[in-house]
């Protein structure tokens, strides 16, 4: 029999994702790899993770920790969320608050609970391609956020409708984007909320990489510029998701929500339907390590990945050829580089393989994929002396790829 003639309509949209096919071919040593999207292993906090595995499973406390929990989440962990939220301008209770397994369950929740088929997501364009795969089981339609620039929010909403739904929400990740880099100054930050409030659509904010900023000054969250207009959590649209993965380690699957307690209740429904609830291990684990290292890990992944950016930088500006532009982040794992009109992203990743130099295309981040001249380059896995001789290389082949 053939089990895809059964498959439902909405798996249709759903499609392998260009980067995991990808990465499965760069386990070669000599490849210098600018693809992934990862932290560097070498910098897990690994021993504060053993001692608080190893509490976790002592006699006193391995009856919890390896027992089912409830679906919110791990209260001590909401606690300590509570109060890190506070520090970034946002007062809420542990009520506010729910455990995903990592952030990318919290991006296909929201896709479950708020888009019907057809309804509009707001999305940046280019944005992070595990959002629009989370998304795209719902069978929405996409439209660009930052097209408020020169449409008004009826013209956007007007778009919405005649495709058969209404805008539903915006979903933006404002420091350190994957796949650009770039930040959001506050005043964008008050015009997205301000579109939301036109449009009447709520706000996902992806805070996954906001604690990763190497210069400049903070801007606070969507989330806090909206708590510090409304005063109440209850009163805003904004639903901030947080993440463990970019700051302590991905294995985990430790992530969280922070939204108004209607938002937090319905997505709990959601949690006991699909697993019940996050690792309990896991959250217990984590909620160790948060109280006894994270500042201070935070400040060394500073450090180190700060070093990383610096050197790809002034590697891009020293070998680059002329009409290859990239962004200048202050943060996060990824600057973005725009070629030439004519130049295929994808072209120049198979003549770069030849060359032992990897990145991702850039057109697999647009949900039309119609932008083809961009490519992701990625420093928080390489060290200074392989980012100055892997972009060296990726120079020379765009040298030779510019001439024919
Ligand atoms: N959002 C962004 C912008 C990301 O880059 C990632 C991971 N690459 C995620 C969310 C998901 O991270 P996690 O599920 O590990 O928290």
């Amino acid at each position: 029999m053939a089990h895809s003639d059964l498959f439902a309509q909405r798996t249709k949209a759903m499609k392998a994702s260009e980067i995991r096919e990808l990465l499965k071919l760069l386990d070669q040593p000599d490849i210098i790899s600018f693809a992934g999207g990862i932290p560097d292993p070498a910098h897990f906090p690994r021993d504060a993770f053993a001692k608080a595995m190893s509490l976790a499973l002592d006699e006193t406390s391995a009856g919890t920790s390896l027992q089912y929990a409830a679906s919110e989440g791990y209260g001590p962990l909401r606690t300590w969320i509570a109060d890190y939220m506070q520090t970034l301008g946002v007062t809420c209770d542990i009520d506010n608050i729910i455990i995903t397994a990592g952030s990318q369950q919290a991006l296909d929740y929201l896709g479950k609970l708020y888009l019907d088929k057809d309804d509009t997501a707001l999305v940046e364009w280019p944005t992070y391609l595990g959002a629009l795969g989370a998304f795209n089981a719902y069978e929405p339609r996409f439209d660009r956020l930052n097209a408020g620039e020169n449409r008004t929010p009826d013209e956007i909403q007007n778009a919405a409708r005649a495709a058969g739904g209404c805008v539903k929400f915006s979903y933006l990740s404002p420091d350190f984007a994957n796949p650009t880099g770039k930040t959001l100054s506050r005043t964008e930050r008050l015009a997205v909320l301000a579109q939301a409030d036109a449009l009447d659509c709520a706000v996902i904010e992806d805070g996954a990489y906001q604690a990763l900023r190497y210069a400049g000054d903070d801007v606070p969250s969507l989330l806090a510029l909206e708590f510090a207009q409304k005063g109440t959590l209850e009163a805003c649209r904004t639903i901030y998701c947080g993440s463990f993965s970019k700051t302590l380690a991905p294995g985990l699957r430790v992530g969280w929500v922070v939204a108004a307690k209607p938002v937090i209740a319905q997505m709990v429904l959601l949690k006991q339907a699909a697993d019940l609830q996050t690792a309990t291990i896991n959250q217990i684990a984590v909620n160790h390590v948060a109280r006894s290292v994270f500042a201070s890990h935070v400040e060394t992944l500073r450090g180190v990945y700060g070093a990383r950016l610096a050197a790809m930088l002034a590697a891009l500006d020293k070998h680059m050829p002329d009409g290859v532009t990239w962004t200048k982040p202050q943060g996060g794992m990824f600057v973005w580089v725009t070629l030439p009109k004519s130049v295929d992203g994808r072209d120049l990743l198979e003549k770069a393989l030849d060359a032992r130099v990897a990145f991702v295309p850039g057109s697999a981040f647009y949900a039309d994929g119609a932008t083809t001249n961009t490519i992701r380059l990625n420093f928080s896995m390489s060290d200074e002396a392989k980012i100055d001789l892997g972009i060296a290389r990726l120079a020379e082949v765009m040298r030779k790829a510019f001439l024919q």
